[in-house]
């Protein structure tokens, strides 16, 4: 019979395996808090389990753990990429990025990713299988037991598109907000979409707390259809009509994302509707200039086109902000996440 994986599993569902073994239901709360709390990585660790208990859980029970494969660490920030081996041999990235107040991971919720971007490394591989939620965690897992400090933010932006793994990625966001785990709170956790709409209204109807992040990289439909092929199925102004709703509902802001690629996106007009776009929707616009992928002939604005752009989208009302991408030296950044495949 097969071993049932415990990483990934909810308080909830511990106590109901824990019942279906004859157990007592709150071992749930001591063997979550083991796995995302002690991060320990064997039942023999659990010292307030009891030996006959840790023994039982051993024939029955594992604690998925991915092979940490290589570390790449910046010279020039303190960013490190992490590049693991899952159970069946597929390789994906993951990013810790370390800043004065904050300390934030970069999770991937697919191996690959079948929308394609133009900008984007990961949209080079093809979309290859989802992510568990116990692989999702196992990344922050992983990553938490080898660096120093206390993790404090999550952003679900690495490699895939969360809303096409909805079911994983929500629940892997709800496992990292649990108290006996990482205690993550909600406002520190960021879900971002290239705009999967039916979507983003169910994640509005069901009221999740998580922060929305979307993708808009451009102001009208014809440039992101250029650049984002999920343009076709899913263009802008019903983008917007479903983040209105999302606003509305959750009385939250989006975050809008800006990939500024220079002579592609940056033009005058390109700021004039995206000054009415941000004045339209309760957001605040974080513009990313392009991190070069080398396979793309695109280029990255120089700092002057990147501050008069940003300058003269700020006449809107929102809050505007260049985010700027750590690790672009160990191809950790926004959009340069790539693993080859071996199987
Ligand atoms: N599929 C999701 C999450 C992954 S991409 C999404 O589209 O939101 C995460 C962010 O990185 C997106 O905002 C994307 O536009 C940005 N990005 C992708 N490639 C980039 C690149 N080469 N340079 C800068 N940002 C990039």
């Amino acid at each position: 019979m097969d071993k049932t994986n415990l990483t990934g599993l909810s308080r909830e569902e511990l106590a109901a395996y824990f019942e279906s073994l004859g157990e007592k239901s709150f071992r749930a709360y001591q063997l979550f808090s083991w796995i995302h709390h002690h991060r320990v990585t064997s039942f023999d660790e659990m010292t307030n389990i009891p030996k006959t208990l840790r023994q039982k859980l051993k024939n029955n029970a594992t604690l998925e753990q991915m092979i940490t494969l290589s570390v790449n660490s910046s010279r020039q920030t303190q960013s490190r990429k992490f590049l693991f081996e899952l159970s069946d041999g597929k390789t994906i990235e993951s990013v810790y990025l370390p800043d004065d107040h904050r300390h934030t991971v970069c999770l991937s919720v697919q191996v690959g990713c079948g929308l394609n971007c133009k900008f984007c490394a990961t949209g080079k591989m093809g979309f290859i299988r989802h992510l568990s939620t116990s692989e999702i965690v196992g990344q922050l897992i992983t990553i938490q037991r080898e660096v120093p400090f206390r993790i404090t933010n999550v952003v679900l932006m690495g490699m895939g598109e969360p809303f096409l793994n909805y079911e994983n990625v929500i629940k892997a966001a709800y496992l990292i907000n649990d108290d006996y785990g990482f205690s993550i709170s909600a406002r520190k956790i960021t879900i971002s979409t290239a705009g999967i709409i039916p979507k983003i209204y169910q994640y509005a109807d069901e009221g999740h707390k998580f922060n929305l992040a979307f993708s808009l990289n451009a102001a009208d439909d014809t440039t992101r259809l250029n650049l984002m092929p999920i343009n076709r199925k899913y263009p802008l102004e019903q983008c917007f009509r479903a983040l209105e709703y999302y606003t509305q509902k959750s009385k939250r802001r989006v975050t809008l994302e800006y990939v500024l690629i220079a002579g592609v996106n940056d033009s005058n007009e390109d700021v004039r509707r995206l000054v009415k776009i941000t004045n339209q929707l309760k957001c605040k616009l974080n513009v990313i200039p392009y991190n070069p992928i080398h396979v793309e002939d695109f280029k990255s604005p120089i700092n002057k086109e990147l501050n008069v752009f940003v300058q003269k989208v700020s006449v809107s009302k929102r809050i505007v902000m260049v985010r700027w991408s750590q690790g672009k030296d160990i191809n950790g950044a926004c959009g340069q996440l790539y693993a080859e495949s071996n199987s």
